[in-house]
């Protein structure tokens, strides 16, 4: 690949991580039942004010455990919003359930929560709140809602390690919080996730769906259907090494959203995020923007021509309800939710990554601004 080359994400592995795993392989431990697992659980879940953490093999099984575990099943709803990835409504959709979607708020893009009481039904079991891009859900109206309806909360916080709702932690909401370890995350074990929670039954319950459902005493005697979700001690030696740098990851984060904000403030036609809002401060997962629906050009085309300029970008995501395959199994039929829709058609987010060096964003921004002069 050309040199100059701006990757979108390129992960940051320059602390003790090749020390633990340099440990994992003189010990031999290497699986599931290394002693870095239970280590990277106890302080990932103790970062973020949880009791437990349980250690998957990624983000998605993450969510799917944590949808099993609150035995949500054929009958059930669950709401969550349209502008998300597929991994929120593949994981109801598996357990046999129906994802409910809103649309999002346009600054924010997350999850428009003055339209949750709307779609509740005596079906709703759960509301799946997913902080998007660096900014999290409004988690105040999300959780007095389920309070008053009787509603189980899953917090998808898999872009939001480090990110703080008001002076509470993401990941400390609800009854149980997911996170993914990609490599574009703001830790990250290769592929990697983790259900963190409060409760002793949920955890426990989370901890048997992720090892089979093996039973004490008679092992391969099943009465329940688990995974295999397994992670791996040189997956959490990674963790371990990630997890002691997220407060200069995050303070580094913020630094890149104020630089790319000031070198593209001022671009018209250009919405960039936004820096806080009365809850939060971004912490900026990735910087997305949003084409103005002045500007001719839509974000497909505007990659392009920044790809042809060497910058990676990543297009935002396709909603729930415009999915293929969501369409063929019968789901989401004349659903409109024109927010998440205009974002999937005008925005995409900018090389992003730990590893990303000034030089290199003041090239991204540069070449940005000329493609909208
Ligand atoms: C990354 C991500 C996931 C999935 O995590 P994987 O580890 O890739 O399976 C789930 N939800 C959100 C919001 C994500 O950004």
């Amino acid at each position: 690949m050309d040199n100059d080359f701006i990757p979108v994400n390129e992960p940051l592995l320059d602390g003790n991580e090749r020390k633990y795993l340099l440990e994992c392989i003189d010990t031999g431990w290497i699986s599931s039942e290394g002693p870095f697992v239970k280590e990277f659980e106890a302080k990932f879940a103790a970062r973020v004010g949880r009791k437990h953490g349980i250690a998957v093999c990624n983000g998605t099984a993450a969510l799917e455990a944590a949808v099993a575990a609150l035995g949500i099943g054929a009958g059930d709803e669950v709401i969550m919003p349209a502008f998300t990835i597929i991994s929120c409504a593949a994981a109801v959709v598996r357990a046999g359930a129906r994802p409910v979607l809103v649309d999002s708020d346009p600054l924010t893009w997350n999850m428009d929560v003055s339209k949750i009481e709307g779609v509740i039904t005596p079906r709703t079991k759960a509301i799946m709140a997913v902080h998007t891009y660096g900014l999290p859900v409004d988690m105040g109206p999300v959780l007095d809602i389920a309070a008053r309806y009787g509603l189980k909360v899953i917090e998808d916080a898999a872009e939001a390690h480090g990110l703080s709702y008001r002076d509470r932690p993401c990941g400390s909401f609800g009854e149980l919080s997911t996170f993914s370890f990609y490599p574009n995350k703001h830790v990250t074990t290769g592929e990697g996730g983790m259900v963190v929670t409060d409760d002793d039954l949920l955890a426990e319950r989370c901890r048997s769906l992720r090892n089979l459902c093996f039973q004490t005493g008679k092992r391969f005697v099943h009465e329940e259907l688990g995974f295999n979700f397994r992670m791996t001690n040189l997956q959490a030696a990674l963790g371990l090494a990630q997890l002691e740098r997220l407060d200069n990851f995050i303070s580094r984060k913020h630094l890149m959203g104020r630089r790319y904000t000031d070198l593209l403030s001022g671009t018209s036609g250009l919405q960039l995020p936004l820096a806080h809002t009365d809850y939060a401060d971004n912490i900026y997962w990735v910087y997305g923007v949003v084409i103005d629906d002045s500007v001719a050009m839509a974000a497909e085309q505007l990659m392009q021509l920044l790809g042809e300029r060497n910058i990676g970008t990543r297009p935002f995501f396709w909603p729930m309800h415009e999915q293929p395959v969501f369409r063929r199994m019968g789901l989401f039929g004349g659903e409109s939710h024109p927010v998440a829709e205009r974002l999937a058609l005008r925005g995409f987010y900018i090389p992003s990554g730990l590893a990303l060096n000034d030089a290199q964003m003041d090239v991204v921004a540069l070449r940005l601004r000329e493609l909208f002069s």
